[in-house]
C-alpha cells in the first residue's frame, strides 16, 4: 500500500462506559489498556501516523500523557461533553500543531481489537475517495419491536476508524458545531456537509467493548492474537557405523547411526531448538552443553522433557510443532506415529498437534550421499498470561 498523503490518528478515549458499570478503558487484555491495543494497532498498520491525538477524560489523561511522555507523535487533547465534541476538540488539536492537509483516522478507543488491515483499508478509502468508514454488513435478521422486517441486505454496521481527509472533516464538524454535535459517529457529520460515504471493509473482531459479557471475548481474542510466537529449529548429525539410529525416541534398526555426545537424535534436537527459540531462551548447546559427562549418551527426550518444563515455568504454552528429516536411507515411515507419540508425551500435548515428515534429498547433498541426517523443526508457542 502506497502512503499517498501523512496520516494522523485520533483516539477517543474521553466516553463514560455506563453500561461497562466500571471505567472500561482502565480494564487490561493481556496487561494492555484498550488505548494502548490501539496505539500499538495504529502503529502496525502500512501508513502508521505521524501524529496521533488521544481525546481523554479526567480518568484516561494520566494513562494518555504516559503514551505521550513515551512516543513524541502522541499528543493530548481534552474530551468533551459529547462524542463529537471530543472529535472537535481533537481535530482543533491537530490544525494548532500546524496540520492543514492529509487524512485524519478517527477511532473509539474501546474498539480495542482493531485488526490493523482495517485501518489500512479505511485510510486507503480516505486517501482514494476522500473518506473511508469501516463498516460490515449485518449477520442477523433484523426487526423493529413491532416486528417489522428490516431487509438486511441494504444494512450496513458503522465502525471505526473512520478516515477522513483532514480539510473536509474539520469543516463539517465546524459547521456542525451549532447544531450541539449530537450524532454518534463522524460518517453522519460528514454526510451533513454534503459529502457521499465511501464504506470499506470492517471486521467482525473490531467490537467496542460495551459490557460486563464482552469481557470473555476481549481476554480471549487478546491472548489468541497477540502473544502467539514462532520458533525454527535445524541440526546435522553425521551418519556412522558402529552407532544406534534413533529418531524421535525410535531406536530404528539400520548398518549406520547418528555420532554425537547423547544418542545424537537430530529430530528431537532440531525440535528442542525451535522450542527454545520461540521462547528466546537460547539454544540446546546452552542449556544441554555436550562437554558435560551426564549428557554422554543420554536419550534426547530428557532433554526434551526438560525443555518442556523450562518453558512452562516461563508461562509458554505449546501450540503445535511440525518436522522434517532429510535422509537417504533407511525408509522411516513405519516409525513416524511412535515418534510423533514420544514427541508429544514429552511435551504433554496430544499427538495431533505434533507433525513428524520425512523426506530424501533425491541424492543430493550430504545427506543424499548417507554422510549425515538433518532435521528441521517449526513450532508455535502461546504466551500463558
Ligand atoms: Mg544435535
Amino acid at each position: 500500500m502506497r502512503c499517498t498523503s501523512e496520516v494522523y490518528a485520533v483516539l477517543l478515549a474521553a466516553g463514560l462506559g455506563t453500561r461497562m458499570g466500571q471505567n472500561k478503558l482502565a480494564l487490561r487484555f493481556q496487561g494492555k489498556t484498550p488505548l494502548r491495543l490501539c496505539y500499538e494497532a495504529f502503529l502496525r498498520s502500512q501508513c502508521p501516523p505521524k501524529g496521533i491525538v488521544i481525546a481523554v477524560s479526567e480518568q484516561t489523561r494520566s494513562e494518555a500523557l504516559a503514551l505521550a511522555a513515551e512516543d513524541a507523535r502522541v499528543w493530548v487533547a481534552q474530551g468533551g461533553a459529547t462524542r463529537g465534541a471530543s472529535v472537535c476538540n481533537a481535530l482543533r488539536a491537530l490544525q494548532t500543531r500546524g496540520i492543514k492537509e492529509g487524512v485524519v483516522a478517527i477511532h473509539d478507543a474501546a474498539r480495542c481489537l482493531v485488526p490493523p488491515a482495517v485501518i489500512d483499508a479505511a485510510v486507503r478509502g480516505a486517501q482514494q475517495n476522500g473518506c473511508g468508514v469501516a463498516a460490515i454488513p449485518v449477520r442477523d435478521t433484523v426487526r423493529t419491536q413491532a416486528g417489522e422486517l428490516f431487509p438486511r441486505e441494504e444494512r450496513l454496521l458503522m465502525q471505526t476508524p473512520q478516515a477522513f481527509e483532514f480539510k473536509r472533516i474539520l469543516s463539517a464538524y465546524e459547521a456542525a458545531e451549532a447544531g450541539g454535535l449530537n450524532e454518534t459517529d463522524d460518517c453522519a457529520v460528514y454526510m451533513a456537509a454534503g459529502y457521499a460515504p465511501h464504506f470499506t471493509e470492517g471486521s467482525i473482531m473490531n467490537q467496542k467493548l460495551t459490557s460486563p459479557e464482552d469481557l470473555p471475548f476481549f481476554h480471549a481474542a487478546c491472548a489468541a492474537q497477540r502473544l502467539q510466537r514462532i520458533g525454527f529449529g535445524e541440526d546435522t548429525h553425521a551418519l556412522v557405523p558402529g552407532r544406534r539410529l534413533v529418531l524421535g525416541g525410535v531406536e530404528i534398526p539400520y548398518e549406520k547411526g547418528l555420532l554425537g555426545h547423547s544418542d545424537a537424535d537430530v529430530l528431537v534436537h532440531a525440535v528442542i531448538d525451535a522450542l527454545l527459540g520461540a521462547a528466546a531462551l537460547g539454544d540446546i548447546g546452552t542449556h544441554f552443553p555436550d562437554a558435560e559427562e551426564r549428557y554422554r549418551g543420554i536419550s534426547s527426550l530428557v532433554l526434551l522433557r526438560e525443555t518442556a518444563a523450562l518453558l512452562r515455568e516461563n508461562g509458554f504454552l505449546l501450540g503445535n510443532v511440525d518436522a522434517t528429516i532429510v535422509a537417504q536411507k533407511p525408509k522411516l515411515v513405519p516409525y513416524i506415529a511412535t515418534m510423533r507419540s514420544n514427541l508429544a508425551q514429552c511435551l504433554g500435548v496430544d499427538a495431533s498437534e505434533v507433525s513428524v515428515k520425512a523426506t530424501t534429498s533425491e541424492g543430493m547433498n550430504d545427506e543424499g550421499a548417507g554422510k549425515c541426517m538433518t532435521a528441521r523443526a517449526v513450532c508455535t508457542l502461546i504466551k500463558n498470561g
